[in-house]
């Protein structure tokens, strides 16, 4: 007898490939290897059970985006996850915006995060991850990603291109952390094509000057392909395969 899965595993199963399939898709449309690029799907405001049903259809990159929500479900779903191949051991990012006094149970659970944008985050990152390996939390440095904001925009986070450098240098002054390249998110006004042109060529600018920071977390459910050919190598997916999140989400 074959057991069928719960419907919201096929639902996943079925919005998973048809999101693969676009990625695939979209690097060969813009000239790149097969599998050049992550799938990071974000699993904010989706239960833990959700999470278990992603593992079990072969995902093992996530991204949250609030804490306490983040903290509770990676370990919810760990404490039932053991697997003995390393490979299959499942990555959590984070993706949304940072506050510090949330840095210490970041650094416990995150390998990385995409979005810092102040010294502030940055100091109290650099500390908590400090604190996280020496206390056996976590074995290696916390990855780091500088926001960038294209438009200058506050209300959306991030530093203008002219900010990056003194931020980039601080962090690479933390053995604690790890810069591990640039993240976007596109503004909502102007043409989603000239943002991701401008993307491609400030990360092509910054990684001259920090050749490790080969990392671009670029594209969401709407703007995926737009952001493979600008070079993005990590692609955050929520909404094309979670489905509608919950009003008063971001
Ligand atoms: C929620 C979120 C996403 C996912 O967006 P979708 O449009 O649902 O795919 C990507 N990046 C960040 C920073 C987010 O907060």
């Amino acid at each position: 007898m074959t057991v069928s899965p719960d419907p919201r595993t096929a639902e996943l199963s079925e919005r998973l490939n048809a999101v693969r399939t676009r990625l695939d898709a979209a690097l060969e449309a813009a000239g790149r290897p097969a599998g050049s690029c992550a799938l990071l799907v974000v699993t904010k405001f989706f239960p833990a059970d959700d999470v278990r049903r992603l593992l079990s259809l072969g995902v093992r990159e996530f991204g949250e985006s609030r804490e306490p929500e983040a903290g509770r479900k990676v370990a919810e779903v760990l404490s039932d996850w053991a697997p003995d191949d390393p490979a299959d051991i499942p990555v959590f990012d984070m993706i949304g915006t940072v506050q510090s006094k949330k840095a210490r149970s970041i650094a416990r659970w995150a390998r990385m995060v995409h979005s810092v944008d102040r010294p502030k985050v940055a100091e109290a990152l650099g500390r908590a991850a400090r604190t996280a390996l020496d206390e056996g939390e976590r074995t290696e440095p916390l990855g780091v990603l500088l926001q960038v904001s294209l438009d200058g925009d506050p209300q959306r986070g991030g530093l203008v291109e002219a900010g990056l450098e003194a931020l980039a240098d601080r962090i690479c002054a933390d053995d604690a952390l790890r810069l591990r390249g640039l993240m976007v998110i596109a503004p909502l006004h102007g043409e989603p094509g000239h943002w991701m042109d401008e993307t491609a060529r400030i990360h092509s600018a910054f990684r001259e000057r920090y050749p490790d920071a080969v990392e671009l977390s670029a594209g969401m459910s709407g703007d995926m392909e737009i952001a493979v050919a600008a070079g993005s190598t990590c692609v955050r997916v929520g909404t094309a395969i979670m489905g509608e999140r919950p009003l008063l989400s971001q």
